[in-house]
């Protein structure tokens, strides 16, 4: 059975990269008919924030990704718990045995005793400074120091971790699914700390432990974990379990719109478009980020467009439900090339969609809109201006300001009409029009454009002539939905009102 899991560190809000990652797995996990896992990886307490957890579950939730077991799962899992910061005992049993094989180490350095080697090495222009199978020979740890030494510091309770053995000459490989074989030289691997004085485990510690003991098939994450897996293939081969080594694919750095390095949060609240999923109140710095929710993005818009930014169908298609790449997504597809984040392309499918959405959908986003205007509308009304504005608006926020015309009478006049087209016959027709117009018994945008109609074929005009200064007379703008339609929607005493005015 295939298991995947997204590992999220609660430190903060979910960048745009970690949610593709928990949609990568997610996506993986249902084409394969297979599990996706939550699991809470809270071993660094000093980055832990408060809020980060319901804000992961809410994003998931907000795009539709059922979790299947652990964090926020319907039911408890059998490998529980999925939170790392309650599985301390756990990893503790593990880094005793890696001690016991020679594989890990004890280590005392303070430090300043870690700063002033660092600061050897860079003097001596070591390319790569780092604690390694060459340094750790002139550093305090039970590899140097005799058996009393150790027991010695242990018992006076000085601080220590424990340090991976990581060997001088060996040759780390692994498969990747998105980028074939990496092949690594363990002398480029440093001896990564597994267990902090703290007696929390590290990342790289917790995450294999808990891979292996949740029966994770495969690991998909982010390019930016790809060199740590070499240090997690050595932990695997430490602990035995390499026969049942997770498969990795590391999936492609999202980058700026312009491609030029990676896509980071300064910049896009400098170019005004969000890189979360939700609003994010910092409660440490007390800054609001936008969230694409708020910002009016649908979920399934928004799921369409992350789902392009690192794989892609093969073809020229780009319009995937949810469901849809449940059944087509495939490793396979997944591109090595970092891909631009076109926030652009992100607004043009919201469009797609919000057109798509039904006229229920499309009509509570109006009411909403309306209300927060504090603007008066029935349920009749924002369904017309529903229908009529889809094809016009990017976000359901938008449809007051697109449509105001449909709830106020224009304070304000097109001004190129008004000297263009506004003529004396305009004025003739519009007078005759707001006459015809309070005439009709039966009014509705088929009554009222017949009512034009023959308004103009009497006055043997074209239609066309003094069109747009009806329109604007009724609106105020020189552009916007079907006439006959918005005359309709705005309402028969009003629209005669409106022309009366237009004409005093
Ligand atoms: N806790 C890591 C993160 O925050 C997980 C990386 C992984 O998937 O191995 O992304």
């Amino acid at each position: 059975e295939v298991r995947v899991r997204f590992a999220p560190s609660p430190t903060g809000a979910l960048h745009i990269g970690g949610v593709r990652t928990a949609l990568f797995n997610y996506l993986f996990a249902r084409k394969n008919g297979g599990k996706f896992l939550l699991r809470l990886e809270d071993t660094d307490q000093s980055r832990f924030v408060e809020g980060a957890e319901a804000y992961i579950l809410e994003a998931l939730n907000w795009l539709g990704m059922e979790v299947d077991e652990g964090v926020g799962a319907k039911e408890a899992g059998e490998h529980g718990p999925y939170v790392q910061s309650q599985r301390k005992d756990i990893y503790q049993k593990y880094v005793q045995q890696l001690i016991d094989q020679d594989k890990a180490y004890y280590a005392f350095d303070t430090p300043e005793e870690l700063d002033a080697m660092r600061q050897r090495l860079m003097e001596a222009k070591v390319a790569q400074p780092q604690y390694n199978s060459i340094t750790r020979s002139s550093m305090k740890n039970s590899l140097t120091l005799s058996a009393e030494e150790v027991k010695a510091k242990m018992d006076a309770g000085e601080p220590y971790v424990v340090r991976l053995k990581v060997p001088q000459k060996e040759e780390v490989r692994l498969k990747d699914m998105v980028r074939g074989w990496v092949k690594v030289m363990s002398i480029d691997i440093d001896d990564k700390v597994l267990l902090k004085s703290d007696g929390m485990p590290t990342y790289h510690l917790a995450n294999v432990v808990d891979d292996h003991l949740m029966k994770i098939t495969h690991v998909i994450r982010g390019e930016e974990w790809l060199p740590s897996a070499p240090c997690h293939v050595l932990l695997y081969e430490f602990l035995g379990w390499e026969d049942s080594m997770p498969e990795f694919a590391h999936l492609p750095l999202i980058l700026k719109p312009d491609g030029n390095g990676k896509l980071s949060k300064r910049d896009a609240d400098k170019k005004g478009y969000p890189v979360f999923p939700l609003d994010w109140n910092d409660p440490r710095s007390g800054e609001t980020s936008m969230g694409f929710r708020e910002q009016g993005y649908l979920p399934e818009a928004m799921t369409n467009f992350l789902a392009l930014l690192g794989w892609s169908p093969g073809n020229d298609e780009e319009m995937f439900s949810l469901e849809d790449l449940c059944e087509r997504f495939s490793i396979e597809r997944v591109g090595k090339a970092g891909t631009k984040f076109d926030i652009q392309k992100a607004q043009w499918f919201n469009q797609q969609y919000l057109k798509n959405r039904s006229a229920e959908d499309l009509t509570a986003f109006v009411l909403a809109d309306a209300q927060k205007a504090g603007l008066e509308c029935s349920e009749e009304k924002a369904a017309a201006i529903g229908q009529l504005l889809k094809e016009r608006v990017t976000f359901p926020t938008q449809f007051v300001a697109e449509g105001k015309y449909f709830f106020e009478a224009p304070t304000a006049y097109d001004d190129k009409v008004i000297r263009k087209k506004w003529t004396t016959e305009a004025n003739e027709v519009l007078a005759d029009f707001k006459n015809v117009v309070l005439a009709l018994e039966d009014f509705n945008a088929e009554t009222v454009k017949a009512a034009y109609v023959e308004l103009c074929e009497k006055r043997e005009i074209g239609m066309g002539k003094v069109m747009q200064s009806v329109r604007v007379a009724i609106t105020g703008q020189a552009g916007g939905a079907d006439l006959f339609e918005t005359i309709a929607t705005i309402g028969q005493q009003e629209v005669a009102e409106r022309i009366q005015s237009a004409l005093d």
